[in-house]
């Protein structure tokens, strides 16, 4: 995403070169920007919480993964031309008041929908997803409002949104920019309760400027002195174990054990699990943990680890083979089951687009056993797991 945005800045850089100049000259007059075509807005990182209050006072702790949610907003909305930053303020109000900023499935009426990767359960007749949109009404499949990006063009529209003409999003309402922020929202969510999206309209624009203070926001990204509180909407730290790509994305291509290597034809020991899916599908993190490793170089190409907490024990899983641009996390970085942390590559030792999934039970640099059986034994999977004898070690062997 940041890729896109970095290349829709350069694009209007190329043409239109003064507008640099004059973007200058409007970041003195907040009201100015407005006039500008796309909201221009440059996301720094990501805190792991932020407290906020709501116009009628309510105070509450969002997580890392709801503003992960919030920030996709920004990113997806700055990369769609007539959405202003107002514009994504108030998709952030509506995916505030519609699901707190999560990514609901709705088992009750879409059994299917909680096989995405998701942020907890609603209820609420077929909605989905940060948005709450609703297949019935024509926003989108299942499998498309289980995607946040998805929802979020949808819920910003206009002529490049995945429904054009209907369901309405944002830009296909006329005069929203004149509307105010609570009504604008409302209009595309057909809602009856404009006040309910104004309630959250101070809790946005504090999104906003601490997701979108780019370098001076340095302060706000350290990690918390003490752990946030619980609170409303928070997804509390759980030991859920998911699958570490979307359902149907993949393809069991390699079983951990000795093996030929595929690309010395030598005998080697094989110390993960390959799925073999499409360049650039979305990695998920396995289990919730703390990154401590993202790197490019050697056979791995792109690596990351992440250590977890499971039933009282660490274990670390090991995600490789991204390309350099495909690696979303930082060492440090807090993640939650299902996090998207990567993107699929075939950087390193690989002979074709795939993920080379580890679990190293005692941590980071532990030795690694079966993958497929973990994530057998963690209901996350239903893979054949690799037959006896695989017991050694040997990180010489093919990385593949
Ligand atoms: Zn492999």
């Amino acid at each position: 995403m940041m890729k896109k945005l970095a290349i829709a800045v350069v694009a209007l850089m190329f043409l239109a070169p003064t507008l640099g100049l004059v973007t200058v000259g409007l970041v003195m007059n907040p009201a100015a920007i407005a006039c500008l075509s796309s909201s221009s807005l440059t996301l720094g990182n990501v805190p792991d919480s932020l407290v906020v209050t709501t116009a009628n006072g309510e105070t509450f702790t969002l997580n890392k993964q709801q503003l992960t949610h919030a920030a996709t907003i920004i990113t997806v909305g700055s990369s769609i031309e007539g959405v202003t930053r107002d514009g994504v303020q108030i998709a952030i109000m509506a995916a505030l008041t519609e699901s707190t900023l999560r990514q609901l499935a709705n088992t009750g009426t879409y059994p299917e929908s909680g096989d995405y990767p998701n942020d907890g359960n609603g209820s609420d007749h077929d909605s989905l997803g940060l948005f709450q949109m609703r297949p019935q009404s024509g926003w989108g499949s299942v499998a498309d409002l289980m995607d946040p990006e998805y929802q979020v063009a949808a819920f910003f529209g206009g002529s490049s949104g995945p429904n054009y003409p209907s369901p309405r999003g944002l830009l296909d309402i006329p005069g929203w920019q004149s509307m105010g922020k609570g009504e604008a929202a409302q209009a595309v969510e057909v809602s009856a309760y404009p006040d309910r999206y104004n309630n959250y309209e101070p809790v946005a624009e504090k999104i906003l400027a601490t997701l979108t203070s780019g370098a001076s926001t340095s302060s706000a990204t350290a990690s918390p002195a003490v752990p946030p509180a619980p609170s409303p909407g928070a997804v509390t730290k759980t030991s859920r174990v998911v699958f570490p790509l979307p359902e149907g994305t993949w393809v069991h291509t390699g079983d951990f054990g000795p093996r030929v290597d595929p690309l010395t034809g030598e005998n080697a020991f094989h110390t993960g699990t390959d799925l073999a899916a499409a360049d650039g599908t979305q990695i998920l993190a396995a289990a919730d943990g703390v990154v401590t490793v993202a790197e490019f170089s050697g056979g791995w190409g792109g690596l990351t680890v992440i250590e977890h907490h499971i039933d009282s024990t660490t274990v670390a899983t090991a995600y490789a083979h991204m390309w350099e641009t495909g690696i979303h996390v930082t060492v440090g970085d807090r993640v939650i089951a299902g996090q998207h942390i990567g993107d699929v590559g075939s950087s390193g030792r690989s002979t074709g687009p795939h993920l080379h999934f580890e679990v190293r039970p005692g941590g980071t640099y532990a030795e690694a056993i079966d993958a497929a059986k973990w994530l057998n034994d963690h209901d996350a999977a239903d893979l054949p797991e690799a037959t006896a004898g695989a017991g050694c070690s040997a990180m010489t062997g093919g990385t593949s």
